[in-house]
This record gives structure tokens, sequence and C-alpha cells, in this order.
């Protein structure tokens, strides 16, 4: 199948697993995740109806953004962010879903007031407490969000997770539970948290099911991916 055809099989995924808990999948927003992707499938995407690009390099995220697309089109960072590109990546991102430090969030806040911006922002949470991977403790991101929401120039719009790998989707279902338990733990708080994004290609369904309003797709709209 080509993207366009795989695309529209997302899309109707994500419509029927949105009803499936009570949404219309117009709530959900599809980020297709387009790291390592030709711009050339890209815009075959973009064509078929993506509005939402996701990468996880500021180089190549960069060099894609220069390059001509749809009205619209708007870039979500999504991998680990290095302090020292937080100023490029204030320049070109639409939303940082991946802040996984209060010096990141302070180095992105700087940036993007410097050019005028507030950048919606998602708080990563490790929810596996998996060593390989960034973010948050689960139980460890409350006094960090504190100390995120007074900066000026960011707008902390919810959670980001990439649960441990599960070949089987019913495992990372608890992960996606508790990530949006852990949602109504910062609105205890008194932090208001729209989007929790998580699911990617072969969990978004569950995702859903569980409360995603954001869903990350590469491979089952793209194919398989290849390092550069
Ligand atoms: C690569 C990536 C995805 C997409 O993964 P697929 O399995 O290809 O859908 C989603 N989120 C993040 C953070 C990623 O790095």
């Amino acid at each position: 199948m080509g993207v366009r055809e795989n695309l529209s099989d997302v899309l109707e995924r994500i419509d029927a697993a949105a009803r499936r808990s009570g949404r219309k999948g117009s709530d959900i927003a599809l980020v297709a995740v387009t790291k390592t992707v030709e711009p050339a499938l890209m815009l075959e995407a973009a064509e078929a109806g993506a509005k939402i690009f996701g990468e996880n390099r500021v180089r190549e995220a960069e060099e894609k953004k220069a390059m001509r697309w749809p009205d619209g089109a708007s870039w979500h960072m999504i991998g680990h962010l290095q302090r020292n590109k937080a100023k490029t990546a204030a320049g070109i991102f639409d939303m940082i879903q991946s802040v996984d430090s209060v010096e990141l969030a302070r180095h992105i806040d700087r940036h993007a007031g410097a050019i005028g911006k507030t950048m919606p922002v998602l708080l990563e949470i490790n929810m596996g407490s998996e060593e390989s991977k960034t973010g948050f403790p689960p139980d460890g991101a409350f006094g960090a969000a504190d100390e995120i929401a007074a900066f000026k120039n960011i707008k902390v719009e919810g959670l980001m997770a990439i649960p441990p790998y599960c070949e089987n989707p019913e495992d990372a279902r608890p992960y996606f539970r508790r990530l949006a338990g852990l949602r109504k733990e910062f609105e205890k708080r008194g932090h208001h948290f729209r989007e929790l994004s998580m699911g990617m290609s072969h969990d978004f369904e569950a995702a859903i099911e569980e409360g995603a309003t954001i869903v990350r797709v590469g491979t089952a709209i793209f194919g398989g991916r290849h390092q550069r």
C-alpha cells in the first residue's frame, strides 16, 4: 500500500477507536512521524491530509521545513532535545513534546521569548522508569511542572510518554491508563493539561481508548524506517 492508503487506514482506525472512547476522530490529533522519511513521501501524506509532522532531530526538521509545504503544515519535536539546540528548536517548531528537564524548559523559554513566541510544550514522562529513556519519573514531575509553569514564554499543554515496547498492545494499555491517571493528579494540583500524547503505530488504538488526544504514528503510514 502507498502512503495515501496507509494514512486513510490509520485515520479510519483513529476514528473507530475515538468512537469507542466516546469521542470523534477529529478530537484526536495525528502526528505523522517523519524522522528519516523522504520529503517526497511527506508531501504525499500532507496532500492526503496529514497536518502535523513529528521529527526527532533539529537539523533534519530545519532542512525539511525550509522546503515547500501545503499551508497549515505544523512541526512537532518528539525526540530528546539538547540544550544547545533549543534556540533553533524554538524557532522552527510549533510544539515541543519532549521537555524532559527544567533546565531544557528554561532554555526554550529564553529563546522563545527572544523571538516573541510562546512555545506550547508537553512534559515527557518516563512511564517505565527505563534508564535508556529520558523524561520525568511518573511521580517526580509535579515540582518540575510548577517551576516550568512559571516560565512566561512556554505553555505546558500536557503530557507525553513512550511506554516500554510491548509486543502486544494490550500490555501497553496499563501505561496509557497510568499516564491518563497522572493527568488527573496534575489537575488536582492546579495544572490543567488538555493533551495526552501517547500511542504509536502498533498501539495507538489502545492509547486512544485510554484517553490519548495526540497519537504519533510513523511506520503505519510510511512503512519501515531506514537509518541514514
Ligand atoms: C519514532 C517515534 C514514533 C513513531 O513510531 P512508529 O512505531 O514508527 O509509529 C512515535 N514517537 C516517538 C517519540 C518516536 O521517536
